[in-house]
């Protein structure tokens, strides 16, 4: 068999970031790092280091200035965002507010809505899946705020992409609903074996779910390995400097 076995076709996908060069016309970052396929990768470090922008680049919103992007081997440098195979997840603004979940979740399918039976069958069934069974007619102000990141979460698995995005997401929410939402997320990820790539500012949400710390600091990755090491007793010294005054067990 010569075609090779796309990695995506079982759930995730590896994520390439290969001598990848960006900047905003101060800082000039560089990013050159791996995240395997079907793991949690999660982001921390302090305000500016370049999280967001990682994320940016592997969703498409912003363009290296050299290097390359692949996911699943291919290389998505030059792709649309749209046709990239991920999904992404904001802290906000995820959804329309006249629209109920329904619909809201059915744009993650179809951007015009025209949804297919075997579509609305995929949004009922990723709307079980993040526990919002019977609220489908709801309008977003008529939702939580944890249960309005479960509508996004939902139309991001409608997608059925390989790499889900999320910036943020739960940042908006007290300890407890972040937690929930982490354990959606974990559960979610058991499920489809997907990739996720998570940006945080709670270095204790690396925690709650097996994952790759990655550390940024000034346009680049300063540390990375199992979280549960690096965030250990025996963190790296420049790790702990940032770790210092947050605590670990909120
Ligand atoms: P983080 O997510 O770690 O807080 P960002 O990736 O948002 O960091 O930002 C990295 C750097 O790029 C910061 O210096 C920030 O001010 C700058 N930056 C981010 N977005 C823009 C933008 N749209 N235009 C100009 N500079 C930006």
């Amino acid at each position: 068999m010569t075609e090779r076995v796309k990695q995506s076709a079982r759930g995730g996908a590896a994520i390439l970031l290969d001598t990848v060069r960006f900047d905003y016309g101060d800082m000039a970052m560089l990013f050159d790092f791996t995240i395997e396929p079907s793991s949690v990768a999660a982001i921390i470090g302090p305000s500016g280091a370049g999280k967001s922008t990682v994320l940016n680049l592997i969703a498409g919103f912003e363009t290296p200035l050299s290097g390359k992007i692949l996911i699943d081997g291919d290389d998505i440098t030059g792709v649309a965002p749209s046709q990239r195979p991920v999904s992404m997840v904001f802290q906000e603004n995820n959804l329309f507010a006249h629209l109920d979940v329904v619909a809201n979740v059915g744009l993650g399918r179809k951007p015009n809505l025209r949804l297919t039976q075997a579509d609305r069958a995929a949004v009922n069934d990723a709307i079980a899946k993040v526990g919002l069974a019977g609220k489908e007619q709801r309008k977003p102000a008529a939702l939580s705020g944890g249960e309005r990141q479960r509508v996004a979460i939902a139309r991001a698995l409608v997608r059925n992409r390989p790499v889900l995005l999320l910036d943020e997401a739960f940042a908006s929410l007290g300890p407890a609903l972040r937690h929930e939402m982490l354990d959606l997320v974990g559960q979610l990820q058991n499920d489809t074996g997907m990739t996720i790539v998570m940006v945080t500012h709670h270095p204790e949400d690396a925690l709650r779910l097996p994952s790759t710390l990655f550390f940024l600091e000034n346009g680049r990755v300063a540390a990375s390995g199992p979280a549960r090491e690096l965030l250990s007793d025996k963190s790296p010294s420049l790790l702990r400097k940032y770790l210092g005054s947050q605590d670990l067990s909120v």
